[in-house]
């Protein structure tokens, strides 16, 4: 594989075309405009200067990364592409539409895949040109840093799909884990309730916000706390995958936190909207309960 489409330059398809232009391959990345799809570039140009200002790659490898990189307002350039990945809004609805249009452009041989966190791949790949193409390739946050790809085929997904999936994780330097087509997969079946009974922990009035994250940090030893890590993620992608594990269950342990509902009501989804649990207005993120 060699050319790769990305549709959607939010944290993930940013974060993805990131690590395929590292790894020599061209992108294509797309959004809902061409202004937004060169956003995005901006803002792996952004993070790239950050790995410059720390030594660890150089202005020329920072440049040759972005020049392999091309921002388009429209499906023309995915016709090119070995394999698209759509890593847009988790909803079912606007990734429908997205496979719509880029099936249509889909070059013979050529791969489809979803990043969906939680929305079922056999489901999704019944409405595409050819489900024995498309399989779920689940990226983590931060991708250039995260060392896990999720590949999750369909009913309908090949034998030849799920192997030149797993190639590419690998030649993305990622380790590659099979996870079944159930909701949330293996990761976010574990995490994701978690962190929402965190949330949970917080509207009950249990502790504070540095408090839980403290407790969580220093007695389980998790590397982040809970409430830091539902705002990286972000509010509004938790709160769709909350929303996808409890009706797709039934069961009322995936119910997703009042409080949680409440942010995102309010526009408050985290690092990426500058306010959730905690604000980051300032140079240090506070609490905001
Ligand atoms: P995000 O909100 O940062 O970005 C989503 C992007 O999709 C936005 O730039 C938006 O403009 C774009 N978009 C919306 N409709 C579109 C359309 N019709 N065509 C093209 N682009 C469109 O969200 P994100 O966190 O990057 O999540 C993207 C996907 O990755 C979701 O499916 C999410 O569940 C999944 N995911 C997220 C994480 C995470 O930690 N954030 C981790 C793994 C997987």
């Amino acid at each position: 594989m060699q050319t790769i489409g990305i549709i959607g330059a939010g944290i993930m398809g940013t974060g993805i075309a990131q690590t395929v232009a590292g790894k020599g391959m061209d992108v294509v990345l797309t959004d809902i405009s061409l202004e937004a799809a060169e956003k995005g570039k901006a803002k792996i140009e952004k993070s790239l200067g950050r790995l410059i200002a720390k030594e660890k790659i150089t202005q020329g490898d920072a440049d040759a990364l972005l020049a392999r990189i091309t921002p388009t307002g429209d499906y023309a350039a995915m016709a090119e592409c070995d394999l698209i990945i759509e890593a847009a809004t988790e909803r079912e609805d606007i990734k429908a539409k997205i496979f719509e249009a880029a099936g249509k452009v889909l070059k013979d041989g050529a791969l489809m895949a979803s990043n969906t966190s939680s929305i079922p791949i056999t489901r999704m790949g019944a409405g595409t040109i050819d489900p024995t193409r498309f399989c779920g390739l689940h990226f983590f946050n931060p991708v250039p840093v995260m060392g896990l790809i999720e590949v999750i085929p369909g009913l309908a997904t090949s034998e030849d799909t799920i192997a030149k999936m797993k190639a590419f994780g690998e030649k993305l330097g990622k380790t590659v884990v099979l996870a079944g087509d159930e909701a949330g997969f293996v990761v976010n079946r574990v995490l994701c309730p978690m962190l929402n009974e965190a949330i949970c922990v917080l509207g009950a009035g249990v502790a504070n916000v540095a408090d839980i994250d403290a407790a969580m940090k220093l007695g389980a030893n998790h590397p982040m706390g809970p409430l830091t890590l539902a705002d990286f993620i972000g509010l509004d992608t938790l709160l769709e995958i909350m929303k996808v594990l409890f009706e797709s269950t039934g069961d009322p342990k995936y119910r997703p936190a009042t409080l949680l509902q409440k942010y995102v009501e309010a526009g408050w989804y985290g690092r990426k909207s500058g306010k959730g649990f905690y604000d980051y207005s300032g140079d240090e993120p506070v609490p905001t309960r």
